[in-house]
């Protein structure tokens, strides 16, 4: 029982260059294997027929020609998501920081690629989002960077994230992604649940206009970190479209001080500021791929134990396909990771 998101999807030709880059009718086939010299471990070819040419199975990826191995790319990964600044994973590999940058260029890239991939292909099955902002600094004190986040807090999923001013902009490119990747249907009412800050509504109002939500500010009110007062608003729908206790922002609360230990550039007190933004959307990256589809959660495994319920046509139904596959080769996490890196699947209008 795995499921490999490799089998069912048919293989394409990564090389932009040639004539059937990403061509579906395209016949690709398997062709020897090789190591490298940094790498003893095995490395699929293939065959190109429309192009004839041969590619190896890192063209999947920015990985080729990258000189490390697969090993060193998913400590890279790993140690990247424990929170490790590129110059403290550069010195425990024992490379160049230059090198590690580059490293978690591609990772993060393909990481990227593939969460959207997938949330395409499959189309999320939101049921109650909440969004968050956190604070950073890009260079210096002087300079503020904000991080957008959204989940789906019935599944955990991490659904994306947005780098930039603490506007409506942000705010706006955020839900805009968000619609993007959900399935939406008339019937069911969205739930959203947000701090006070007066972006979301906005960004709401502009986007979600078409789709039917239900949205609930948190206002917490602390004084001397103490938290004091707890306010609700509901800004659309009543207490009613939040039933139970869904009336607040716990879940995004929870993944916002995950990130904070997870992410060198979010912890809090350092002075290893963000010098540059795409390294820190890199590692957001790696982060969100990592979270979303290589670790165990336990809130996924009740989901893996229920598969059966999940399979049957209710909400989650879709989300818990998606999250399925974390079950895949699980027991072995780095193979797990070299499968994605090199993930052989395209859609067209999805440039991999
Ligand atoms: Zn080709």
């Amino acid at each position: 029982m795995q499921n490999s998101a490799n089998t069912t999807l048919t293989l394409f030709c990564p090389r932009k260059s040639c004539k059937c880059y990403q061509s579906a009718e395209n016949k690709i086939a398997k062709d020897g294997v090789y190591t490298t010299k940094s790498d003893c471990e095995p490395r699929q070819m293939f065959y190109c027929n429309g192009g004839k040419h041969r590619f190896s199975e890192t063209g999947y990826s920015d990985l080729f020609g990258k000189h490390g191995s697969f090993k060193e790319y998913e400590q890279t990964a790993k140690l990247s998501s424990y929170g490790l600044a590129i110059d403290a994973i550069a010195d425990v590999l024992q490379k160049d920081r230059r090198t590690i940058e580059q490293w978690q260029k591609a990772i993060g890239q393909k990481g990227h690629q593939f969460h959207l991939f997938l949330s395409f292909t499959i189309g999320l099955t939101i049921v109650f989002l909440q969004m968050d902002e956190l604070w950073s600094y890009l260079k210096n004190k002087k300079q503020q960077l904000w991080v957008f986040i959204a989940l789906e807090s019935t599944t955990k999923f991490w659904i994306g994230f947005e780098l930039g001013s603490r506007t409506i902009y942000t705010a706006n490119r955020l839900v805009k992604g968000i619609k993007e990747l959900g399935k939406w249907g008339k019937d069911n009412i969205l739930k959203v649940a947000t701090d006070k800050l007066a972006a979301y509504k906005n960004a709401l109002e502009n986007i979600m206009s078409d789709i039917p939500y239900a949205y609930l500010q948190i206002v917490k009110r602390r004084i001397n970190r103490r938290l004091v007062t707890v306010k609700k608003y509901f800004v659309k729908g009543t207490a009613k479209d939040f039933p139970g206790k869904s009336q607040n922002t716990s879940f995004i609360e929870r993944l916002n001080l995950t990130l904070r230990q997870h992410i060198s550039y979010l912890h809090r007190k350092t002075l290893g500021y963000c010098k540059n933004k795409l390294n820190f959307t890199n590692v957001m990256w790696i982060n969100l791929f990592n979270y979303n589809y290589i670790q165990f959660h336990k809130s996924l495994r009740i989901q893996i134990r229920n598969e059966d319920e999940l399979t049957s046509p209710n909400r989650r139904t879709d989300l818990g396909q998606l999250c399925s596959i974390s079950k895949y080769k699980s027991c072995r996490n780095s193979e797990l990771f070299q499968d994605f890196c090199t993930l052989k699947s395209g859609k067209d209008g999805l440039k991999l």
